[in-house]
């Protein structure tokens, strides 16, 4: 008997075995069965031809009408039908016919079957990689917009508490004006309600300022500066604190920290505080910190490290995004300079976001995380070494005289020697 007799032969048996065995309920039956059908003509037509690609159309419907439940566990039914009608066909052939035309038939729909497989497989890697990626966009779309919300929120929060906060400074002040010099306790609560208001001004200043970097308006004032006189700042700013937690605070003298550089006094010298703060929260008392660096070609590199508890390898990036504390959250206990007295997590963004927005970049190093050995971190903060003020009429200035120093800020004033 030749193939396309054998095929014909064991065909009815095939298509109800295979129909049996997969489509549950009567309607769908015959639906299934109708498909099948044609399926199993493309087949003759395949093994007729030694075309298996006849088989192509039918495996491409039946991978589109893939639903998305299937699509979201993955599910492979275009191959298990397809490994189905193989198993039964060769089960049946065995079964109907004599052993010659049994081999006959199984080496002729052995070829159109495994380029069905294959195919079956293709398209099923291609419709799941096409639905992950789709869900990875709309993922993507979802996390965007939460943290535009997050941005928007933290801008509105910041901006409205700004307001009320202004009064109660004022009446505070009032307050403690009224308090004559004799009356210690009114004065002793009067100056604890000044440092509660200190506090909660520098988180709603921190809160409006990572709003301005989020949405690219962080405006820089350019400037002369050296970067010895902002560290003797730190210095002097961070002094009591840094004796308090029994730390040494060392400061060296590196290529670059006597030069002039131009950047935004100010805001630098926010971004490299709130690098020591953090190196004094997270070392434990009797610490060192070090403030280095070096000139590389067209940079200036500054680092800040601690003998402190470290940062795991898999935090050292998220810490640099809002909110990126570590360690559990319900656990979180405020406060400025003790030990692992964490913050509202946006120190390390706003540090960022000022360097970057002076085109450098800030990273960090550390061996690891461990309170017991206290591996340390180091901080890295890489500034374009910016010798000429990028506003014209400033640069005319500076051009115009050597001595111009005279014109800037007090804090920022060139350090004598
Ligand atoms: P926070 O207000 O919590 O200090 P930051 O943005 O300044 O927020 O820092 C984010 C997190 O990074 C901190 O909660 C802390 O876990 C970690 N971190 C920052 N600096 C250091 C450091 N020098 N040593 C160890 N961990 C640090």
């Amino acid at each position: 008997m030749n193939i396309q007799d054998s095929l014909e032969k064991i065909r009815p048996a095939l298509q109800m075995r295979v129909s049996n065995s997969l489509a549950r309920g009567v309607g769908v039956r015959e639906n299934f069965q109708e498909q099948l059908g044609r399926f199993l003509d493309l087949l003759a037509q395949a093994v007729l031809s030694g075309d298996a690609t006849w088989l192509d159309p039918i495996l491409q419907e039946w991978s589109n009408a893939r639903t998305q439940t299937d699509l979201q566990e993955g599910e492979r039914n275009l191959s298990g039908l397809l490994y189905k009608v193989i198993t039964y066909s060769f089960e049946i052939a065995r079964e109907t016919l004599d052993a010659g035309d049994a081999l006959e038939l199984m080496a002729g729909l052995m070829p159109v079957y495994l380029r069905a497989v294959e195919k079956a497989a293709a398209l099923e890697n291609e419709s799941q990689v096409q639905y992950i990626s789709n869900e990875l966009q709309s993922a993507q779309i979802r996390l965007k917009k939460l943290d535009k919300s997050k941005s928007n929120f933290i801008a509105v929060a910041g901006h409205e508490l700004k307001t009320p906060l202004t009064l109660i400074e004022g009446y505070a002040a009032m307050i403690g004006d009224l308090a004559t010099r004799e009356n210690e306790q009114v004065h002793m609560l009067v100056q604890g309600t000044h440092n509660g208001i200190r506090r909660m001004r520098e988180i709603v200043d921190d809160m409006i300022d990572v709003s301005q970097i989020d949405n690219h308006l962080l405006a820089l004032n350019f400037q002369p500066v050296w970067l010895n006189r902002v560290f003797n700042m730190l210095e002097a700013d961070f002094k009591s604190i840094l004796e308090q937690r029994k730390h040494k605070l060392v400061v060296k003298s590196f290529s670059g920290s006597n030069e002039l550089l131009f950047a935004d006094p100010e805001r630098l010298y926010q971004a490299l505080k709130n690098l020591v703060s953090n190196a004094i929260k997270y070392t434990p008392d009797g610490g060192r910190i070090t403030i280095d660096g070096r000139t590389l070609s067209g940079f200036v590199e500054i680092t800040i490290s601690d003998t402190g508890i470290g940062i795991a390898a898999e935090n050292q990036e998220t810490i640099f995004e809002k909110f990126g504390q570590l360690g559990d959250v319900s656990l979180h206990s405020s406060g400025k300079t003790k030990f692992k007295g964490g913050g509202p997590g946006l120190g390390l963004a706003i540090t960022r976001g000022i360097i970057q927005a002076h085109d450098g970049s800030v990273w960090v190093e550390s061996e690891g995380y461990d309170e017991i050995k206290c591996p340390g971190s180091t901080f890295h903060v890489l500034l374009p070494l910016r010798t000429q003020p990028s506003d014209p009429n400033m640069a005319r200035l500076f051009g115009a005289s050597e001595n111009s120093a005279a014109q800037l800020p007090d804090d920022f004033q060139e350090p004598k020697p």
